[in-house]
């Protein structure tokens, strides 16, 4: 049998002494530096599921379907197949709706650990019925542009519906733009129409 060397021999008395240098983990939680880049977590009281970070997701860790007949978004992230990559952090457009932990262990039978899901209302172009965005997304664009939120007729309607001060229910009942149109929630292709092409009908 091969005698053991010196420096094995001291490294087996410092392990009876001390213990050995690897850790318990998984049966007890493993020690992680501060810096460490671990799974990202969605907020979601910043996220305004505009769809951003699931355009950039390199693994499609990241979905958005949007569901018009139930006039929802919903938002899917399954961390089984994320790099931790840190791009939907880096390119969040509020910056608040998903951080990077130190969480790295995903290891686990129950798929809702792993999985989750956020849902918010869509909002419609009242002309075509086209999607625009979600409703938490129109809010933040409003707030972000502040007064100038008013200076544009989609956004000066959006906000008397969201004071109440306009009735949603006072919908379009005729085909086409009409110059009436003109104040009411438009997609780009709608408001362009009306605006540069002037294709007013009646
Ligand atoms: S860290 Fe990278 S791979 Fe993981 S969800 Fe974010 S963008 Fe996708
Ligand atoms: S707000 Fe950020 S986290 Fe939410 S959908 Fe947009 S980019 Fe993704």
């Amino acid at each position: 049998m091969r005698k053991p060397k010196l420096r094995e021999l001291g490294e087996a008395i410092r392990a009876l002494i001390k213990g050995p240098y690897t850790t318990k983990f998984p049966f007890k939680p493993a020690e992680i530096c501060p810096e460490f880049k671990g799974f990202p977590e969605f907020q979601e009281e910043g996220c305004v599921l505009c769809g951003g970070c699931a355009q950039l997701c390199p693994t499609h860790t990241i979905k958005v379907f949007d569901k018009p007949e139930e006039g929802k978004r919903v938002m899917f992230r399954d961390y089984g197949n994320c790099m931790v990559c840190g791009q939907c952090q880096l390119y969040c457009l509020t910056g608040e709706g998903i951080v990077m932990t130190n969480e790295f262990d995903k290891t686990t039978f129950d798929k809702s650990v792993i999985h989750e899901e956020i849902e918010d209302e869509l909002v419609f172009c009242e002309s075509c019925g086209a999607i625009i965005t979600s409703k938490k997304h129109m809010n933040w664009i409003a707030d972000r542009l502040g007064e100038l939120a008013y200076a544009n007729p989609t956004f000066f309607v959006w906000k008397g519906y969201e004071m109440g001060l306009a009735d949603k229910d006072s919908g379009k009942n005729h085909p086409g733009l009409w110059r009436e149109d003109a104040m009411r929630i438009l997609c780009a292709d709608c408001r362009r129409n009306l605006v540069y092409k002037e294709d007013w009908e009646g």
